[in-house]
Formats: C-alpha cells, sequence, structure tokens
C-alpha cells in the first residue's frame, strides 16, 4: 500500500523533528518546510494532509490556509501557541479542520492526523443516504438524488449540503457555512448563505417549509437532521 504522505510546516526544528519522526514510525511519508514560501512550493507533490504552524518566518499560516482553501479541501491541522477561544474559532473560521495548541503531545497529534485521514478516506468513498434512501448524495460522482430522482444543485448548493449532512445533528452558524464553501467571508454573506438554504429547501424537500432534511437553528444557524441509513452493500463493494 502506498504511503500516505504528510507535510509538516513548521520552522522550530525540534518540534519538526519531533513530529517527523513520530509520524515515520506510524508509516506516514513525511516532508518538512520550515517557511510559508517553501510550503507553498510544495503543495503540488500531492499531500494527504498538512499540519501547519500559525506562526512562522515569512508568510503566516493563516494566509497559507487561505490560499489554500481556495483550491484544495485537504485536510489541515494547525499548530500554535496561541490558544484563546477566538483564536481557535478563527483558525477553523479560515478553513483548518483542526487545531493542536502547543506545546502538544506527538501521540495526540498522530491521533488525531489519522482520524482526519480515516475521515476524508471513508467520506470519498460512502454514498450518504438518508430517511431510508430518501436523499442520497455522492461526494465522488458530486449527485444527489430525491426519491432516486437526480436533483440539480449548482457547486455551491453541492458544497454547502455535503458539508452539512456529513455531520448530522452538528449545528453550523452562517459564518461557518460561508468559510466552508468559500473559504471567506464577506459582506452580507448571512443573507446568501439564508438563499442558498431556501434553494437547497426547494431542491430537496418535500415540503419546504417543513424540512426533513435542513432545519434552522434560529439565531445560530443551520443543521442537518436526516436520519443516516445504515450502509448499503453498494457502499461495501466500493471499500
Ligand atoms: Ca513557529
Amino acid at each position: 500500500m502506498q504511503k500516505e504522505k504528510i507535510l509538516v510546516v513548521e520552522d522550530e526544528e525540534k518540534i519538526a523533528g519531533i513530529v517527523k519522526s513520530y509520524l515515520e514510525r506510524e508509516g506516514f511519508q513525511v516532508t518538512v518546510a520550515p517557511t510559508g514560501e517553501s510550503a507553498l512550493s510544495r503543495l503540488q507533490d500531492g499531500f494527504d494532509l498538512i499540519i501547519l504552524d500559525l506562526m512562522l518566518p515569512d508568510i503566516d499560516g493563516e494566509t497559507i490556509c487561505t490560499s489554500l482553501r481556495e483550491f484544495s479541501d485537504i485536510p489541515i491541522i494547525m499548530l500554535t501557541a496561541k490558544s484563546s477561544e477566538d483564536e481557535r474559532v478563527r483558525g477553523l473560521g479560515i478553513g483548518a479542520d483542526d487545531y493542536v495548541v502547543k506545546p502538544f503531545s506527538a501521540k495526540e497529534l498522530v491521533a488525531r492526523v489519522k482520524a482526519h485521514l480515516r475521515r476524508t478516506v471513508s467520506a470519498k468513498k460512502k454514498i450518504l443516504s438518508f430517511n431510508g434512501g430518501i436523499l442520497t448524495i455522492d461526494p465522488l460522482s458530486r449527485e444527489t438524488r430525491k426519491h432516486d430522482n437526480p436533483v440539480s444543485l449548482t457547486s455551491t448548493e453541492f458544497k454547502i449540503l455535503l458539508n452539512l449532512a456529513e455531520k448530522p445533528q452538528m449545528i453550523f452558524s452562517r459564518l461557518q457555512i460561508i468559510t466552508l464553501v468559500q473559504g471567506f467571508d464577506f459582506e452580507g454573506y448571512d443573507r446568501v448563505v439564508d438563499a442558498h438554504i431556501k434553494n437547497l429547501r426547494q431542491k430537496i424537500e418535500d415540503k419546504p417549509r417543513d424540512p426533513l432534511f435542513i432545519k434552522t437553528v434560529y439565531g445560530v444557524g443551520y443543521k442537518f437532521i436526516g436520519i443516516p441509513d445504515e450502509e448499503s452493500s453498494q457502499d461495501k463493494a466500493l471499500l
């Protein structure tokens, strides 16, 4: 089996070395980039996951994360010494999948790396099916079906639906939704999100005013309330 490739963007040699050796011990192929520039120049190498230090000598980690998100949904785990709640939220808001605060345990970091890789691998392969097959979403072909009929969604609608449906019952704020699909926010994004949700409901709900799938959480945002079906034999054949 091919080794999964991880890019560690970290200027502190000692930390980079420890992370690298722990990950290599677990069978990953690890590349260390000590600067933001060297990280960006290596992105074509096809990594499976990026561990990204927030404080780098040239380009900061947030900028790298934001620019990466314009074209890639590779899992990103941010490393940082900052730990206030605001900064955590901000880190996730710019598109990082996870946040590890220094000092951290290398073992814990490895566990999170594995968890994120497992999730992306299974999410890529599995067709999501809800409410006894009423709604199905195929992340690979990007096909959505309602009562087995194809539903035509825009790219943004599909991204919103997939992100919500991958985490049933999780409440997403409008800010989270817009940063997930656009990688950034802008003035008036909340109304834009509402408009996308309205269009999505028209397409995937039988009764858009009494939704089975996307529920409004007043004052907060939205959550996906479809009931996941057991894995079908079709899914298993793909694994
Ligand atoms: Ca640093």
